[in-house]
């Protein structure tokens, strides 16, 4: 039987990646789902194939969610998957020192105010039926310090805390809304391709940014999208305010680096 019968799911920044495969797998599971991205081209090509609704949506802007919430003021699932790292349009050093006060604005504006709207969109949409499932897509960057992407990692720390103070708020209400984050790590998306580039050293690049991950691959799409599957079901009925890593083994700890001989 499919696990999201009769479920209408929203999911941000889906014309591409991870957000493309949960909506895609959420169609698989018999859910109705909304493919948003502020992309629109990119979210009609992905509703096209998928076969479902789209919707242009920013989440880093508040207009947006405010017409979202009169076009589908009621949901049963929303992902919070939209997010930058800052190295799209540029390679701009992001470390502390270096970061400017811009960069590190512009990554909080849409992961950090992108999913504190998305959430508080989501409780409203979700009131009606006093149950749902937020998932915020968070990261392993969320978990430990990056130095060299210091926006990133604290947009998505700030966004694995949120998610608790969420998911404690609908408890406190007496609502079933609950809330938890997925911390992905090296999930092999278009989001890597400033980092890999088309050069003749990608394949190189390819293995030694997965060289400390004890599994030695990249994860997919399609394996991230399972874990939101379970969070958006009903088999995660007890789940609010948790967080699910899923990252080859990368944060079980530095001595879990298998030897290669
Ligand atoms: P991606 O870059 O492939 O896709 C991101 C999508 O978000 C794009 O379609 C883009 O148009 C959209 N987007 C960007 N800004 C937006 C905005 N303001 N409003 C709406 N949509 C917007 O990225 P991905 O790898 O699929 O990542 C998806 C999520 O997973 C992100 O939150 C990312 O931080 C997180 N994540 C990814 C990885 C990884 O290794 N790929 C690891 C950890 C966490």
């Amino acid at each position: 039987m499919a696990r999201l019968n009769t479920k209408v799911c929203v999911v941000t920044g889906a014309g591409r990646g991870i957000g493309a495969a949960i909506a895609e797998a959420f169609v698989r599971e018999g859910a109705t789902v909304v493919v948003t991205d502020k992309d629109e081209a990119a979210a009609r090509a992905v509703a096209t194939r998928i076969g479902c609704e789209t919707r242009q949506l920013d989440v880093a802007s508040e207009a947006d969610w405010s017409a979202q919430e009169q076009a589908w003021p009621q949901i049963d699932v929303l992902v919070n998957n939209a997010g930058v790292t800052g190295f799209e349009d540029s390679m701009a050093p992001q470390d502390p020192e270096r970061a400017s006060l811009e960069d590190w604005r512009s990554v909080h504006r849409i992961n950090l105010d992108g999913t504190f709207l998305g959430c508080r969109y989501g409780i409203r949409a979700m009131r009606g039926r006093g149950a749902g499932s937020i998932i915020n897509i968070s990261s392993r960057s969320g978990m430990i310090g990056v130095p060299a992407a210091a926006a990133y990692a604290s947009s998505k720390a700030a966004i694995r805390n949120h998610t608790k103070t969420v998911a404690l708020h609908c408890a406190q209400e007496g609502l079933a809304i609950r809330c938890n984050s997925i911390h992905p790590a090296a999930i092999l998306t278009p989001m890597w391709e400033p980092m890999l580039g088309d050069g003749p050293d990608r394949e190189d690049r390819m293995a030694a940014l997965v060289a400390d991950t004890p599994m030695r691959r990249f994860g997919t799409t399609e394996e991230v999208a399972s874990l939101a599957v379970l969070l958006a079901s009903d088999e995660a009925a007890y789940m609010t305010g948790t967080e699910l890593t899923i990252d080859g083994g990368l944060l079980a700890g530095s001595a879990a680096s298998p030897t290669r001989d």
